[in-house]
């Protein structure tokens, strides 16, 4: 058994996921990033049902500011803890409105100042609507995966975007996380994995296959 690397790994999901990417449906960058302030703990399925509505009723910043915040949440409800996601997008929009002259800003340091936004949303929204990549976004399907590949030995969010930015080519950065979303999704779930259909099987430290292998020959 060899090692796993971030090369293999990207080469290996890159054939098994060839249209990785972005889940959520958006036409603008102010779009995506009210749609990724939603998918906090939601589905992406769920947020694509409610901002095709939402996306028609309010198009620019100050369209989020010119209701109440009951009525923004109400129209949010179904994405959950609602009363926290209306208040972020809500001064969210008011700091684009004033600090960038009404425009999503294009770079990390922008972002960061927005309510609401943290690394892992600014990756998302720099690299998907600007092609800016500043950062690798971190969500728990990454966490779980780049564990059990054994990429990282850590939960701390910040230290994985770290490590992995050093060890992951720089254009490859978003399409990690999209792949790890991916193959969470389809092969390598927190409650079920199906490590014989895997194509890291071989050389995952976790893998149930080779721990099977391993074991067989054990007893022999
Ligand atoms: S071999 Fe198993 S544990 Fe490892 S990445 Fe594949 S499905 Fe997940």
């Amino acid at each position: 058994m060899k090692k796993l690397t971030v090369d293999v790994v990207l080469k290996e999901l890159k054939k098994l996921y060839p249209k990785a990417k972005c889940t959520l449906d958006f036409e603008d960058p102010l779009q995506l990033l009210v749609a990724t302030i939603l998918a906090a703990q939601c589905t992406d399925a769920r947020v694509n049902v409610v901002t095709k509505t939402l996306f028609v009723k309010y198009r620019v910043p100050q369209d989020y500011l010119n209701v109440p915040p009951e009525e923004l949440e109400n129209d949010i409800r179904s994405c959950g803890t609602f009363h926290v996601k209306a208040r972020a997008i809500q001064e969210t929009c008011a700091t684009i409105i004033t600090d960038f002259n009404g425009e999503v800003p294009r770079t990390m340091e922008g972002m960061l100042t927005l309510r609401g936004v943290g690394r892992k949303t600014a990756a998302v929204v720099l690299a998907t609507a600007f092609g800016v990549i500043e950062g690798i976004p971190i969500d728990t399907h990454n966490i779980r995966l780049l564990n059990r590949m054994g990429l990282v030995a850590s939960k701390n969010q910040h230290r994985i975007e770290l490590e992995m930015m050093d060890a992951t080519p720089h254009k490859d950065w978003p399409i990690l996380s999209h792949l790890m979303v991916a193959h969470g999704r389809a092969v390598c779930s927190a409650f079920n994995r199906n490590c014989a259909g895997c194509p890291l099987k071989e050389d995952c430290p976790s893998s149930l296959v080779y721990k099977r292998n391993d074991l067989s020959k054990l007893l022999s």
